[in-house]
């Protein structure tokens, strides 16, 4: 395998996108927020309890598509889960700068997130990192209710 994909490809991520965590149903969720990826055909739903105080009381999402995909999100979740919006936002922005410019190789806020920086470099695979934080952008931007995404329209 060359570099560049193993990068992509490591333990961590394959061991995410095998056993996602806070996979399920979540039956009491504020905010539901479907996500699509058509370039790939990755798909999650991606359920949030908002505690009053507004931060991520429970997250939990289902879906299926590539490896990077589902890991992606499963990554996602855990990073989320008990942290405020505020918090979430500027995890977001701290992704999307990674996928998209590499970051540095300081640890961040992120954590083992960052090991997903290998996709900057397959353009295709960005989409599929980038789908379960879309998801997340638009439960930010919700009090309640569902929404869809798609990684194909610009946000
Ligand atoms: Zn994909």
């Amino acid at each position: 395998m060359n570099p560049e994909l193993e990068e992509l490809y490591q333990e961590v991520i394959l061991d995410h996108s095998r056993r996602p965590r806070n996979f399920g149903e979540l039956t009491d969720a504020t905010v539901r927020v479907h996500g699509d990826n058509p370039a790939c055909g990755d798909e999650i739903d991606l359920a949030v309890k908002f505690a009053d105080d507004g931060a991520f009381e429970q997250i939990k999402f289902t879906g299926q598509g590539c490896a990077i995909s589902q890991a992606s999100a499963s990554m996602m979740t855990q990073k989320v889960k008990g942290k405020t919006r505020d918090d979430a936002a500027s995890m977001l922005r701290a992704f999307h700068d990674l996928v998209t410019q590499g970051g540095d190789d300081e640890p961040t806020m992120l954590g083992d997130v960052q090991l997903l920086r290998g996709v900057r470099k397959f353009p295709q695979r960005v989409k599929c990192a980038m789908l379960a934080w879309r998801a997340l952008e638009q439960a930010l931007e919700q009090q309640n209710g569902e929404a869809t995404v798609s990684t194909e329209v610009e946000t």
